[in-house]
């Protein structure tokens, strides 16, 4: 076994930070130590295990290939928690617990009875619970992370930032830590706006001289701002959400946020805002994966007294793949539709309703336009990109190309290699499944990708 040095592992995040949001990198990669090599396993010591999850499933790609620079004879990465007995508990509040035990229906019968419905002030809405919400891969950093939330709100992650695609669940899931927060403590002021809201109201304050602006959203102990990329642009409004954070962040209240970007993708965030945004741990969510959508749909058509059977479930999952809500929306026209008639929900019905779905696509989307599209997006020439340049700034657009020919017109890979004059349809194949995977991984992947598919369809 041999003792790495330090100055190594200091390189390989030095190279890694590059590559890094400031939030990713500070919350994951900052606490971490390469403690030693044998027989080609490098070990790294991670704060917890959320860290460790995060690295297994997120960044063990990205860490290898640059641990790998400095260190060829790596060939597997071993992450390890740091025990609790060598931890030493010097930064209080930025120290990530332990993943938190709770199960559902764990709450104690006093707890129940202490249920309370929202009141209108409170901005919160019961429907949004955790017990009623499915967890797969695509969202169980952000579920975790509002659980501990809701034990303990204010002492851990603050504030907790939420960012995804529209019809995620953030929004579920940010209502769901404020509804339990009330039901363990219903004494305690959470409170659920929307920042159009906060906007709304910070100028009828400027403009009506209403009074009590400040005081509503300093008085809480809990604030959960949703749909935060509104904020956008608006620097006064900005400003006086700063203030309102710093009183509540110095008072140990709890902040959540729901955006549909990360901080930093906000566009004119004052810098300010956008560091304090980032000082506790920002986590997105995905749409799930296939498995995840089945399971939402049985939940879904189960709290609706409705058995699916299988096929027709697997019909829908496997055709709807943009968003909950629009799965939700499917499932609610086949249950609707099925009822009026008085039939049993079955793939055939699902078939004919989503045919119709379908045939928005714009039948005449040809690889050309795909192409097209792509190079112009990235600001290419189209001969750029089929040409036989390896230049970085092309092969990545080129691969999304790739990508969006075999997921929106079902291209053979062959036929992908020859639109993109290429002879070798296995560059074709290691494309498409680069940009899936990426697509997964990196946010900025896959807004790049959603960009072009919005402008196919515009
Ligand atoms: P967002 O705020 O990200 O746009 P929402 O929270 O409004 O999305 O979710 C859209 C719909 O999908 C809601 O009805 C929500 O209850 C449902 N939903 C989202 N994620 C899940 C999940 N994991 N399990 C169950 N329902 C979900
Ligand atoms: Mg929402």
């Amino acid at each position: 076994m041999e003792k790495p040095s330090t100055a190594v592992w200091k390189l390989v995040l030095d190279e890694l930070e590059l590559s890094l949001s400031h939030a990713n990198f500070t919350t994951w990669f900052k606490p971490t130590k390469l403690t030693s090599i044998d027989d080609g396993t490098a070990t790294v010591v991670v704060p917890n295990i959320f860290a460790k999850r995060q690295f297994e499933v997120k960044f063990n790609d990205q860490v290898m290939q640059v641990l790998q620079k400095h260190l060829s004879n790596v060939t597997s990465i071993y992450y390890v928690v740091e025990s609790s007995a060598t931890s030493r508990r010097s930064s209080v509040s930025r120290e990530i617990p332990a993943e938190p035990q709770l199960q559902p229906g764990s709450q104690s019968a006093s707890q129940t009875q202490s249920r309370r419905p929202a009141t209108s002030t409170s901005g919160l809405n019961p429907k949004y619970s955790f017990e009623n919400f499915i967890v797969g891969s695509s969202n169980d950093l952000a579920y975790s992370a509002c659980q501990a939330i809701a034990v303990e709100p204010g002492t851990k992650y603050n504030p907790l930032f939420i960012y995804g695609g529209v019809g995620l669940g953030k929004t579920h899931l940010i209502q769901a830590v404020g509804n339990k927060i009330v039901e363990n403590n219903p004494s305690s002021r959470v409170l659920y706006i929307s920042s159009e809201t906060f906007v709304k109201e910070f100028l009828d304050h400027i403009r009506f001289k209403k009074t009590g602006f400040g005081d509503k959203y300093r008085n809480v102990d809990t604030l959960i701002i949703d749909d935060m990329q509104f904020i956008a642009g608006k620097e006064k409004t900005q400003e006086e959400f700063f203030h309102t954070f710093n009183t509540l962040h110095q008072t140990n209240k709890q902040i959540i946020i729901g955006s549909d970007k990360p901080p930093r993708s906000i566009p004119t965030l004052t810098e300010r805002l956008r560091s304090r945004l980032e000082w506790g741990m920002a986590i997105d969510i995905q749409m799930p994966d296939f498995e995840t959508r089945c399971a939402i749909l049985e939940a879904k058509a189960s709290a609706s007294g409705v058995e699916l059977d299988r096929a027709t479930t697997e019909f829908l999952a496997e055709n709807i793949k943009t968003n909950i809500r629009e799965l939700e929306g499917a499932l609610n026209q086949l249950l609707a539709y099925a009822e009026m008639r008085g039939i049993t929900p079955d793939v055939s019905t699902a078939e004919g309703l989503l045919g119709d779905v379908r045939k928005h696509r714009p039948a005449h989307l040809s690889p050309r336009q795909i192409i097209d599209k792509t190079a112009k997006h990235f600001q290419l020439d189209v001969k750029d990109i089929c040409s036989a340049r390896r230049d970085k700034y092309i092969v990545v657009p080129r691969q999304i190309a790739m990508y969006l020919l075999r997921s929106e017109l079902h291209m053979s890979f062959p036929r992908i290699a020859n639109e993109l004059g290429r002879k070798d349809h296995t560059t074709a194949i290691h494309s498409v499944e680069k940009i899936e995977k990426s697509i997964k991984l990196d946010y900025t992947t896959r807004e790049q990708v959603a960009t072009i598919r919005e402008m196919l369809y515009a």
